[in-house]
């Protein structure tokens, strides 16, 4: 087994439990590292720090998953791994849908795994996860497959960050075929939920109960609800009471599956659903001097690098000024951020700046990360990711 020798400075961030080994932080390799092989990583005082999977080809070049020397990784590692996932869940009361294994949080870098009624959607990120697909579709035909006529699984893996790490993007059935479309229940609501052609790995679950947040704030309201993809808070605010509802998104395949949510819900007459980019409609709107109750923002990430930080943060300046402006005075701005790479204290600067520029106070109703089927793990940072605001605006 080839073995990684860390330089002294970061020993301490891994021997602390980050599971990532960078390629510029290791001070010798023995032996002929292959792409996906299991390693062990030792400090630089040859301390035995944990196992995982190497890809040479990748910035990552080790993503740990056991810090003892006589733990495997094989099948009944992830099999664990993922009962522990499922344990965690149902302890906080999940049922139906949720997402089962959350990487990193769930210590099983790189593999998402999102639970839609009987079916699965997943994803494998890294070299190293991929080559335990075969195990990781058997675990979940054992935990879950009983007499269930309906399971199926299917990957996700249409991510570009995949490339990098010299896999190929793809997507397709890991079990029997089967239609990839499914009804969740959502805070009540039913939520159409299309594996194969939906967002990511098909639907948000992130936001499960920050859109339940929205309840008190909605009644009797008019509300806009950019970048709405499939209508879910739209959906939520006319159910809990809005007059009308817009919801915005510039694929014309999530608007039309909004509107059919919509009417799954009885809830067609409340809801309109427009195809357009929400920058120009947000600008057009203000010119028209269009004002709304509540305003969301949910765009998607801006950035996916940590170069590209400073033109998302543009980005979301010029929305939560816009959208702000589109409120009537003590309206209520839901604003997010789902990129790890905008850090929370940024985000909340960055509303802060747009809220000056307007002229307005911002007074803060509900701060929320993302649900808690989504944990996040103080010391790997990178798995705090959402940022949900309720704002008055004044
Ligand atoms: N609010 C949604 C998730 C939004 S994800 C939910 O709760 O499920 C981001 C969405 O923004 C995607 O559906 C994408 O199609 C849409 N989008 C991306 N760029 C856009 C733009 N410029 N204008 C409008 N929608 C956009």
């Amino acid at each position: 087994m080839t073995k990684i020798i860390l330089s002294p400075k970061i020993s301490k961030r891994i021997e602390q439990g980050h599971p990532w080994v960078y390629d510029n932080e290791v001070a010798d390799i023995q032996g002929d590292l292959q792409q996906g092989e299991i390693v062990e990583v030792f400090n630089h005082k040859k301390k035995f720090v944990g196992k995982g999977y190497a890809n040479p080809r990748s910035h990552i070049l080790v993503r740990l998953l056991v810090n003892h020397p006589k733990e495997e990784i094989n099948r009944n590692l992830f099999k664990k791994r993922i009962e522990q996932a499922l344990k965690y869940r149902q302890q906080l009361g999940y049922q139906g849908s949720f997402r089962l294994v959350f990487g990193e949080a769930d210590f099983l870098p790189a593999l998402v795994i999102d639970k839609f009624n009987d079916y699965f959607s997943i994803q494998t990120l890294a070299f190293g996860i991929d080559q335990f697909k075969n195990e990781i579709v058997d675990v979940l035909e054992e935990i879950f497959k009983k007499e269930s006529l309906s399971f199926g699984i299917y990957e996700r893996n249409d991510v570009p960050v995949r490339e990098l790490e010299g896999l190929e993007q793809k997507t397709g059935f890991l079990s029997k075929p089967f239609e990839p479309q499914t009804i969740i229940n959502e805070n009540g609501f039913k939520m159409l939920v299309d594996i194969a052609n939906g967002q990511k790995t098909g639907y948000f679950l992130d936001q499960t109960a920050n859109r339940a947040a929205l309840a008190p704030f909605v009644k009797n309201a008019e509300v806009l609800d950019c970048f709405s993809h499939t209508g879910s808070f739209a959906i939520h605010a006319a159910g809990y009471g809005a007059k009308k509802v817009s919801a915005v998104d510039i694929s014309e395949f999530a608007s039309k599956t909004a509107q059919e949510n919509a009417k799954l819900n009885g809830l067609e007459s409340k809801i309109e659903c427009i195809t357009a980019n929400a920058f120009d409609l947000l600008s057009d709107w203000s010119k028209e001097n269009r004002q709304f109750d509540v305003v969301i923002l949910d765009p998607p990430a801006f950035t996916k690098s940590r170069g590209n930080v400073e033109n998302a943060l543009r980005g979301y300046k010029e929305i939560n000024l816009r959208g702000m402006k589109l409120l009537k005075k003590g309206g209520f701005l839901v604003t997010c951020s789902c990129s790890h790479f905008i850090k929370p204290d940024i985000f909340k600067n960055v509303i802060y700046e747009a809220a000056l520029d307007a002229g307005k106070i911002v007074r803060e109703v509900l701060y929320k990360p993302q649900g808690n089927d989504h944990p996040f793990l103080w010391n790997v940072e990178e798995t705090l990711y959402l940022k949900f605001y309720i704002l008055q605006i004044i």
